[in-house]
């Protein structure tokens, strides 16, 4: 894979980012706000892992 393609993939990932979450990042399961950054997931490295401190699902 190509340097341009990673950087071209991880911008898709920020959009959908913004996308889902304009004001921020909040847990898709109970719609809290209190999300920690869990770090990358490693079969899809562009994809910014999330754990929601209030209900503990990523
Ligand atoms: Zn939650």
């Amino acid at each position: 894979m190509k340097l341009y393609d990673l950087l071209d993939n991880a911008k898709c990932y920020e959009r959908i980012r913004q996308f889902r979450w304009p004001d921020g990042v909040t847990c898709p399961h109970c719609g809290s706000d209190n999300i920690t950054l869990q770090g990358k997931d490693e079969s899809q490295p562009d994809r910014q892992c999330y754990s929601c401190k209030n209900c503990q699902r990523k």
